[in-house]
């Protein structure tokens, strides 16, 4: 069935990246409500920890060090789960269920369903899905739980600056545009379900200023495998014709006269 977003009930969250304070609660709260366990990292002379997505971290903040005029400033850049409207992890994805899509435009996995085969890497635009000792599958799934419990996303929660700002994504959006920002992921892959206000151009975050799913993955998904169904069914529906049109092979036929050594 295809991947479809309904863009008027669709959630999502607005980060707003100049209210960011970098105080790394939403790394916590996200490691809290998920039971995740705490990563093993190394000091590497930043204040940036961890310097990576894990397994076992669904968000993390990313510092963006300047120097100007020997003064050090930095930007802080909330690292999560796209939730992309066109999800390449999705289009890619061949077990059916590992990966899917809630009523509310969010992109949920089920480690149960997940095959470890780990196309949805390759797939990605964004660099998301992390695989851990277990060899499943990992990334935010937008806390649905909680959401369907009728609360705020633990991160969105635990934020003391309202960088995390979850609701409905056509008026976090229209809210944004009406304060003038700079808005990235609004139209980008159908629309991302995490649209964040920046500072400053997509690359200087890390983003990508024009986020696509890789060639190789339309191909895959819109050229050989459909070719290869075509082909499947093309050589049932010749065994078929050959039955009807010209009878069973006899092999055992033959196999038995060369048995009774009648050749
Ligand atoms: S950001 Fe990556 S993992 Fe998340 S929905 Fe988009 S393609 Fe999938
Ligand atoms: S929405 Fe939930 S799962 Fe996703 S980063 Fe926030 S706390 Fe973690
Ligand atoms: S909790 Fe809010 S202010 Fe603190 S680091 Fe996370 S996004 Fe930034």
């Amino acid at each position: 069935m295809a991947d479809t977003v309904n863009q008027a009930t669709r959630k999502g969250f607005l980060v707003d990246t100049s209210r960011c304070i970098g105080c790394r609660s939403c790394q916590v709260a996200c490691k809290q409500w998920n039971k995740l366990e705490a990563d093993k990292t190394a000091n590497k002379g930043t204040f940036e920890n961890p310097r990576d997505l894990t397994p076992a971290l669904y968000n993390r903040i990313k510092f963006i060090e300047k120097e100007t005029d020997g003064a050090i400033s930095w930007q802080f850049f909330n690292e999560r789960c796209m939730h992309c409207g066109d999800a390449g992890c999705m289009k890619v994805c061949p077990s059916p269920g590992a990966l899917s899509r809630t009523s509310d435009g969010i992109v949920v996995f089920n480690k149960d369903k997940c095959i470890s085969c780990k196309y949805c890497v390759s797939a990605c635009p964004f660099n998301i899905p992390r695989y851990g000792a277990d060899d499943k599958v990992s990334k935010c799934h937008l806390c649905t739980d909680r959401i369907n419990g009728g609360m705020t996303p633990a991160c969105a929660k635990a934020c003391p600056t309202e960088t995390l700002k979850y609701g409905r994504r056509s008026e976090l959006i229209a809210k944004a545009t009406a304060a003038k920002k700079t808005l990235y992921g609004v139209d980008d892959l159908m629309g991302l379900g995490v649209v964040y206000a920046l500072e400053g151009p997509p690359e200087q975050y890390g983003l990508p200023a024009r986020p696509s799913i890789p060639l190789s993955i339309f191909l895959w998904k819109d050229v050989i495998k459909p070719l290869g169904i075509l082909g499947f069914w093309s050589s049932i529906g010749a065994m078929l014709l050959h039955y009807v049109t010209i009878g069973p092979k006899k092999v055992d036929d033959d196999l038995d006269s060369r048995e009774d050594g009648h050749e």
